[in-house]
């Protein structure tokens, strides 16, 4: 019985571990996106696996910076001893994981306004929040979005044709997909740097070596009885900036360790304070909602705080029902700098409420200059907490509590089959508040 428990432990600990847990064909899928994903940072086309709601925040960014008169390109370069790493999870039918990988990013913002350039350099983490399908637990009668079109229809009449856009999809269309990715402040090593390190030190060994190396030469040449030729004498010179140049390098490596032990002192009172915000949330929610992630949580909030920055027609959002108007942002770009607070959270009557302050590194544009600045948001979420989580969820696929029925959640409120009005509380997170701190 003891053994059974124990292996029992170690397979939730699996599911719900931090890091090791990715696989070969997570990686590569993660490689995969994340390289179409850059490549539509440059200007190019929608990611293929980007799931339904992920292309809804796209289509919301890409409005506003037309609105504003800004293009912004980012460009990526992998930082050096970065791993793609993770965590998942699963529910009956499905698992969520979530990995990242360290970028150096590069934004540049060009605007209307005389094509002013504006430029931005940082390390982040980017994140690909991923649901996979676990094999023979899909039926033929589950509804999904068509890849294509985006209406909703039976997977058996996706896989024949879809009947508004003929156009044919197989499970492996819709699974793996990625609702939603995010970039994350990050504190790593660059590739780039630890080459400067390199030349700098090679280079200040080098010069150091050269005063013995012509000193040695001066002394050997004033022996009284020069035994030495011509080829020892130029040896003697050089001898000494190479001896510099190898104890360049050997400092090299200390220097870079010593960097690695700054960066992981350095990132130590955040990891904390996300344990913290687990340990408050978790010990609160676990109670009611078995299937709850933190993880999952985080990245929705991500999603959520990110989707109001650039959504200007919040009224129109299911996900939003703000007690006050929001004014609109003039931000561009928006990092999540990796700190969420949470400041309360409580549970009345079956509805829990939880406030908190999320960080982001945004790029503002306010009609005169381009600037970045660190913006705290105040945050409350609402959901009805004994409703479990779905970790396959998405509002583009909203399905009706009362007759069954999927539609779209971002453009409908009322469900078109049984005219029942949708509450997404019960499936999601909604938001209630969100300013400006
Ligand atoms: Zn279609
Ligand atoms: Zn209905």
């Amino acid at each position: 019985m003891y053994e059974f428990q124990k292996q029992l432990d170690n397979a939730e600990k699996k599911l719900k571990g931090t890091g090791g847990d990715t696989d070969y064909s997570d990686k590569k899928f993660y490689e995969r996106f994340s390289a179409e994903y850059f490549e539509y940072g440059k200007g190019g086309e929608t990611p293929q696996n980007a799931g339904y709601d992920l292309r809804f925040f796209s289509e919301v960014k890409n409005k506003k910076l037309e609105k504003m008169g800004d293009r912004v390109i980012e460009r990526y370069s992998p930082s050096v001893l970065s791993e793609t790493t993770g965590i998942s999870f699963s529910d009956k039918k499905y698992i969520f994981k979530r990995i990242f990988k360290n970028f150096k990013r590069e934004v540049r913002v060009y605007n209307k306004r005389g094509g002013r350039k504006f430029l931005k350099k940082d390390k982040t983490a980017f994140y690909e929040n991923i649901v996979m399908a676990i094999p023979d637990k899909i039926k033929d009668d589950d509804k999904f979005c068509c890849p294509s079109c985006g209406n909703i229809h039976k997977l058996k009449t996706l896989e024949q044709d879809c009947p508004d856009c003929k156009t044919p999809s197989f499970i492996t269309d819709l699974f793996p997909r990625v609702i939603s990715c995010f970039n994350m402040k990050t504190r790593a090593l660059m590739l780039k740097d630890m080459l400067k390190t390199l030349l700098i030190c090679c280079l200040a060994g080098i010069i150091a070596g050269i005063p013995f190396g012509v000193f040695r030469m001066i002394s050997d040449m004033s022996m009284p009885y020069m035994t030495k030729s011509l080829n020892e004498l130029i040896s003697d010179v050089f001898i000494s900036p190479l001896q510099g140049a190898a104890a360049g390098a050997a400092a090299t490596v200390f220097i870079v360790l010593g960097q690695l032990i700054y960066i992981s002192i350095k990132n130590a009172p955040a990891a904390a304070k996300a344990n913290e915000n687990k340990k408050k949330i978790n010990e609160k929610i676990l109670e009611y909602d078995k299937n709850f992630s933190y993880e999952y949580f985080e990245s929705r909030v991500v999603y959520l705080a990110q989707l109001l920055i650039f959504c200007d027609e919040r009224d129109k959002l299911l996900v939003c029902s703000l007690g006050h108007t929001v004014r609109k942002f003039n931000i561009i770009d928006s990092v999540y700098s990796g700190s969420m607070d949470v400041k309360s959270i409580e549970i009345d009557e079956n509805i829990c409420t939880v406030e908190l302050e999320i960080s982001m590194l945004d790029i503002h544009d306010n009609g005169e200059k381009v600037f970045c600045r660190e913006d705290t948001f105040i945050m409350k979420l609402q959901k009805d907490i004994t409703k479990t989580s779905d970790i396959s969820f998405e509002v583009k696929n909203a399905v009706c509590a009362k007759c069954g029925e999927s539609f779209d959640g971002w453009n409908n409120s009322i469900c078109s089959s049984c005219q029942k009005e949708y509450h997404l509380e019960e499936n999601d997170w909604i938001v209630k508040a969100f300013m400006l701190k």
